[in-house]
């Protein structure tokens, strides 16, 4: 019996593709195939973590819940101010269920032009930041898509598709998707 439960839960584990929904609330007007680009490059960084992204835009308010860990992600023009200098965005983890964030689009392309990369590259990497903020409900960074500032050299990763999430922030991710899938709730 006990061999069987190991058996299964490692066969859980194992296939364990989960969805998640990521509404996109485009407020800045990203023309529409620079965020289907965005969403395909984001899409990819999620694939060592087993996560399936299911996105929707939404031109006015974005549903909060879709019957899967659901995240909200403005695509914010100039008027929306950043909490911190240099950030390129910034996730609301105290607010609510924490789901909610944002990107700025200013910064983004400020931060894509000084470095040649195309700016669809930046703002996927800047949304699977913030998702990754908001997966573990954590404001930690460490290296990869979640370093505090990326650099010249990140910049480039990204213009190359060889920029990923660390082992750590994967597993981390990993771990809290089960704990959200059973409905288990954490600690804030
Ligand atoms: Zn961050």
């Amino acid at each position: 019996m006990l061999k069987l439960t190991i058996a299964l839960v490692f066969a859980l584990t194992a296939s364990a593709q989960t969805e998640v929904a990521v509404h996109l609330h485009n407020t800045a007007g990203v023309p529409a195939g620079e965020v289907k680009e965005a969403m395909r490059i984001a899409g990819r960084l999620f694939e060592p973590v087993g996560v399936t992204l299911r996105w929707k835009t939404c031109e006015a308010g974005c549903e909060a819940e879709a019957g899967m860990p659901t995240y909200v992600l403005g695509l914010a023009g100039a008027a929306v101010e950043m909490p911190l200098p240099g950030a390129l965005g910034f996730s609301m983890l105290a607010t609510g269920k924490g789901n909610r964030g944002a990107v700025s689009l200013p910064r983004v392309s400020t931060f894509a032009e000084a470095n040649s990369v195309p700016v669809a590259a930046v703002l996927a990497y800047s949304i699977a930041h913030e998702l990754g903020h908001m997966i573990t409900r954590s404001k930690a960074h460490s290296n990869g898509v979640m370093k505090a500032k990326w650099d010249r050299e990140n910049a480039l990763r990204m213009g190359q598709s060889r920029l990923d999430f660390a082992g750590d922030d994967v597993a981390a991710m990993k771990a809290a998707l089960v704990a959200d899938v059973k409905g288990v709730s954490r600690a804030e």
